[in-house]
């Protein structure tokens, strides 16, 4: 379980009308933590950022209306999940279509009935926890959307085997975020979590193009595998993905660099009769010792073994 399920979840108010914002934010205060956006392109930039749990939506905005943002949202993979729920003051059929056609969940409509808003909200965060218990044993990491740890050890195991079994050279690289108990403290656990998602997908998409397999190990811990990868490759991939991660330049006031970084310990090898994955890992995890010692945003190579 990541440690965001664990505590509350996040909900995002997008309204035009400050009155309006207040007025929820008034009505949901038990039920998570909210932040809101004054746009519909403000909200849309935060939803992407923030993957909060539930959107409160109004449809009629100056600039993006609710429909837009809503089919934006959902056009993402990240924002897929997230529930949408329409604030409406039409109580027409054809309101209600279109919001459903959009994307959206549920509404309700103005003036708002707090016991009818409540009811709505907390059937939405149900289903929400539930999409992503079932996502998680799809294999899934709910945060970041990585792969997670379980699917990560049956899909190693069997790259394991298979290089094992030809005589190919694998790779494999265990990542850490440098100083995040500090990112925390400062910042908050929300924009801790935020950190993450956006760690993550500069880690996949940098290994997505080097058909690299990258999955949250646990915690602030990414891991990648390497099929066919040598030293060589390794070193290259953790290089690559230390200066992604770099270069989303992410404020951190504790860290050397100022902004948010990775160390990375790598090992390959072509896995010999008797050798296990366990045995990969652990070497990989001791270069990870050995990065972290030697100062930080760095990646250091196991031996050769
Ligand atoms: P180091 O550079 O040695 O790795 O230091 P560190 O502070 O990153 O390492 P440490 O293991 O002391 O702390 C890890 C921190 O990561 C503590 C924990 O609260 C945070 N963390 C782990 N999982 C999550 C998560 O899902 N969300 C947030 N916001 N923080 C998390
Ligand atoms: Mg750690
Ligand atoms: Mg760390």
């Amino acid at each position: 379980m990541t440690e965001q399920s664990a505590g509350r979840e996040l909900i995002l108010i997008i309204d035009d009308t400050v009155e309006m914002v207040r007025l929820l934010s008034a009505m949901l205060q038990g039920e998570g933590d909210i932040v809101f956006a004054l746009s519909g392109e403000a909200g849309l930039r935060l939803a992407r950022e923030r993957r909060p749990a539930l959107v409160l939506l109004d449809v009629h905005m100056a600039g993006m209306d609710g429909y837009e943002v809503c089919q934006q949202l959902k056009a993402d993979q990240a924002g897929a999940e997230t529930a949408v729920i329409f604030v409406t003051a039409n109580h027409s059929m054809e309101c209600e279509v279109r919001a459903l056609e959009a994307g959206g969940a549920d509404f309700v409509t103005k003036p708002l009935n707090p016991p009818v808003v409540l009811a709505r909200v907390r059937t939405q965060l149900r289903l929400w926890r539930q999409r992503r218990a079932l996502a998680e044993l799809a294999g899934r990491d709910g945060l970041t959307g990585l792969y997670n740890r379980r699917h990560f050890d049956t899909h190693a195991e069997a790259e394991f085997a298979r290089h094992q079994r030809h005589g190919l050279a694998l790779g494999l690289l265990m990542i850490d975020i440098d100083h995040f108990k500090a990112y925390n403290d400062q910042n908050g656990h929300q924009a801790g979590d935020a950190a993450l998602i956006a760690v993550a997908g500069a880690l996949q998409q940098c290994a997505r193009r080097a058909g690299h397999f990258v999955a949250r190990y646990g915690g602030e811990e990414f891991v990648a595998l390497l099929p066919l990868g040598d030293a060589a490759g390794v070193a290259g991939c953790g290089e690559s993905l230390r200066q992604a991660v770099e270069q989303l330049a992410l404020p951190h006031a504790a860290s050397a660099a100022g902004v948010v970084t990775i160390s990375a310990g790598g090992a390959a090898c072509v896995p010999q009769p008797g050798a296990t994955l366990a045995g990969l890992v652990a070497a990989a995890d001791a270069a990870l010792y050995q990065a972290k010692q030697a100062g930080r945003n760095c990646v250091v190579l196991a031996e050769r073994r």
